[in-house]
């Protein structure tokens, strides 16, 4: 009887308890699989969503490379994506000329910002429209000292001399060493794979343009041609586009207002170029005719491009300790070649407060700092001292000329004004010279 009773009961009450257990099998397995469903969910769009970010913020050159935390990006996602913002870069070849100031007149009511790539030739009959340019918050690049196709894409070392050369004649006028180029004629059709690999070594940023205002394709184009060229350009998130503002482009000059008021129509941020922006350039391809140049050995690649990356570190100055001077120089001020620094002599002997005298028919170089007198002779590569109550001796030294500086190694001028170095710091972010 017990077991006639106890077994229904024992079957009902395991059929009770199988129920419960598949219901509460059920409800678990549901609810954590739209757990799981939902945190896969959510990684996944987290993933999307940052490596979306990271790829807008690649290709839109000026906007550093953005990575979120996964909660912060999580939050993000309740928000609507903001609209990525427009940037065109406004940029102006081979000037400075008469053009140049109704330019910046125009830039400067309009509050825009551009960037002028720059002959040395006509900056240094200009000096004071560098100036203004700098002055007025826009960027320098380098466009080569004067634009002849014929030296310029002869070979790489004209090219390269005509970069620094034109360098100096900035660095110079405002202070500044411009590491962005750009190529008379653009990179395509003249530029090799040299060209490209050795700038970059040497610290700079070619920029083409993929926006051509089509304003030097003949002479005096009408402005109306000009802006239709802009206007029918595809637009991106990045236009970089190409002016001129040498001697003859007034026409635009005329253009200009109009091309501005488009890219502003269309939500455009105008901005300079700067050497952190991703490079924007062509690809390589060389016309037949330069296809036969020799690319610089590797002891011309040492002494002058590997070496030249160190004027881009501002941080790096060189700190002096002559005596009881102190002084130092800036990164462009000195340079470094074969282990050696390398100065320009009446930069350095200023600072330690001589007289420098340059004797230009004899090639001499008289430098008073009391109570030695030295004397450099750029035709015998010498340095004369002449010391008080003792004989003059005079020491060969390596003597160098770029835009017109006398440079020198700094170790053997230091000792012949009676301060031989006695101490030396070379860390990345401080170098310094102790004297005696
Ligand atoms: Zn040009």
């Amino acid at each position: 009887m017990n077991k006639g009773v106890s077994k229904p009961f024992f079957r009902r009450s395991l059929k009770w308890i199988w129920t419960v257990a598949v219901i509460l099998f059920y409800l678990f397995s549901y609810h954590s699989s739209a757990l799981s469903t939902y945190s896969a969910l959510d990684i996944d769009q987290t993933i999307n969503h940052s490596s979306s970010s990271k790829i807008d913020a690649a290709s839109y050159a000026s906007k550093p490379v953005h990575f979120q935390t996964l909660s912060s990006a999580a939050q993000d996602q309740k928000q609507p994506t903001p609209k990525q913002p427009k940037t065109v870069y406004l940029t102006f070849d081979d000037g400075p000329s008469k053009n140049t100031p109704e330019v910046l007149n125009i830039l400067k009511e309009e509050k825009v910002p551009a960037t002028f790539f720059v002959l040395g030739e006509q900056s240094k009959q200009s000096p004071e429209l560098i100036s203004r340019i700098v002055n007025e918050g826009h960027a320098i690049g380098n466009h080569t000292y004067n634009h002849e196709y014929s030296q310029l894409y002869q070979n790489f070392v004209s090219f390269w001399n005509q970069i620094k050369q034109t360098e100096e004649v900035i660095n110079d006028i405002v202070g500044i060493r411009p590491q962005l180029i750009r190529a008379p004629g653009g990179t395509y059709g003249h530029f090799d794979q040299t060209y490209f690999d050795l700038l970059e070594k040497g610290g700079y940023h070619v920029v083409d343009w993929n926006v051509d205002s089509g304003d030097s394709t003949r002479k005096n184009v009408p402005a109306k041609e000009i802006i239709s060229n802009v206007e029918k350009a595809k637009l991106n998130d990045r236009m970089i586009v190409l002016m001129h503002d040498g001697a003859g482009h007034n026409e635009t000059v005329k253009a200009l207002p109009q091309i501005i008021s488009f890219y502003r129509d269309h939500g455009y941020t105008f901005k300079t170029l700067t050497p952190e922006d991703e490079p924007l350039h062509f690809s390589v391809h060389v016309e037949s005719k330069w296809s036969h140049r020799i690319a610089p050995g590797t002891a011309w690649i040492e002494s002058h491009v590997d070496v030249n990356a160190e004027l881009f570190h501002p941080g790096t100055v060189l700190a002096l300790e002559v005596g009881r001077m102190q002084t130092e120089l800036k990164s462009g001020e000195y340079r470094i070649e074969n282990n050696k620094y390398m100065v320009p002599l009446r930069t350095l002997m200023e600072k330690l407060g001589a007289e420098v005298y340059w004797q230009g028919q004899e090639r001499q170089v008289t430098i008073s700092q009391e109570p030695y007198l030295l004397v450099v002779d750029l035709k015998k590569s010498l340095l004369q001292i002449v010391r008080p109550e003792s004989k003059a001796s005079s020491i060969q030294i390596s003597i160098s000329i770029r835009n017109d500086k006398v440079w020198v190694p700094l170790r053997e001028v230091l000792q012949s004004t009676g301060h031989p170095i006695q101490e030396v710091t070379m860390d990345n972010d401080k170098r310094g010279i102790k004297t005696l």
